[in-house]
């Protein structure tokens, strides 16, 4: 049955992919229904040369805030009040909030990427390996390197790419990182000890593998995967058997949701009920 939405309730949105989103859309609404929170989570599809109308609905419209997807993570820097501190040195935006009527453009992907990883390894003093240099390479990276890392290995397979998000740590960071040109199956170094897939391989339905060398892998290891779906990555599974401990991007989707959730409306919404919303949907 189709909840009725009173005017009265608070309004969150989504630029994105309503395809794409939806998961995250059920998700998030999951949460703020679970808290009784009086707030509706909305995706809409935003075409690029509509991006700053839109934001100026949102405004108009009093929205709290929203996330925003591909392909507004950059553009819509423009059309804000304000950058948080790390998304100010990532140069991208996933998360708006509205602060005081000014809306603030913050990264929560990275954030919610360490919440995850947290739990498993405190990422201060590691040493960090990183396949891929996109947006979520440089969310991941930027946080990983604020967090404390030792230092950052970007494996990419244009390098452009990767030496350009090797520079933007090297300027903006204290962390040396390095660029390693990705050419045939990786080796991990001994001295790595996290290591995070944030390539689009093996995201639903590609089922092409990580190039990476699986007698590298070894117990102590910790090896994270950004894919959502399936939460169970090749790359997941032959660290598994390799003994290395694994972490799925499961984890980073809820939390970086949780964020939002908290910037929003001031509440830490239950992590269980997201992803179990999560899973459902996932399997
Ligand atoms: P981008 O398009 O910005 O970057 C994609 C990256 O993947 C690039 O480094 C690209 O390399 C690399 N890549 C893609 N295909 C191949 C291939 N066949 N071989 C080698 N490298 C390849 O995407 P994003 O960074 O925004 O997102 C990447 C993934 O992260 C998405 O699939 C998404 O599922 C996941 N993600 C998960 C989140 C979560 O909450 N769990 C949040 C955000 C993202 P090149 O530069 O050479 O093209």
């Amino acid at each position: 049955m189709t909840k009725p939405y009173s005017c009265e309730k608070t309004y969150v949105g989504c630029f994105g992919d309503p395809v794409w989103e939806n998961p995250t859309e059920v998700m998030m609404q999951a949460a703020l229904d679970h808290h009784g929170l009086p707030v509706r989570y909305i995706t809409t599809l935003v075409p690029a040369d509509h991006l700053a109308d839109a934001v100026r609905g949102v405004k108009a419209l009093g929205f709290k805030g929203f996330n925003c997807t591909l392909p507004h993570k950059v553009a819509v820097i423009e059309h804000l009040d304000g950058l948080g501190a790390s998304a100010e040195v990532m140069g991208a935006v996933n998360c708006v909030v509205e602060r005081d009527n000014r809306y603030i453009g913050e990264n929560t992907d990275g954030k919610g990427f360490l919440e995850s990883l947290r739990p498993v390894v405190d990422p201060a003093g590691k040493r960090v390996l990183i396949f891929g240099a996109g947006g979520a390479a440089r969310a991941v990276s930027v946080e990983t390197a604020l967090a404390g890392a030792a230092s950052i290995t970007v494996v990419n397979r244009t390098p452009e790419r990767g030496e350009d998000l090797v520079n933007l740590l090297n300027t903006r960071t204290d962390v040396p990182t390095t660029f390693v040109p990705w050419v045939g199956d990786h080796a991990v170094g001994d001295d790595i000890d996290v290591v995070v897939n944030t390539t689009s391989i093996g995201l639903f339905p590609d089922t092409s593998r990580v190039a990476v060398d699986v007698r590298t892998l070894r117990p102590g290891l910790v090896c994270a995967d950004l894919i959502p779906n399936p939460p169970r990555t090749q790359f997941l599974e032959e660290a598994e058997a390799a003994g290395a401990t694994t972490l799925d991007g499961l984890g980073m989707l809820v939390n970086q949701g949780r964020i939002g959730i908290t910037y929003w409306t001031g509440v830490e919404p239950d992590a269980s009920v997201m992803r179990a919303a999560l899973e459902r949907i996932f399997g």
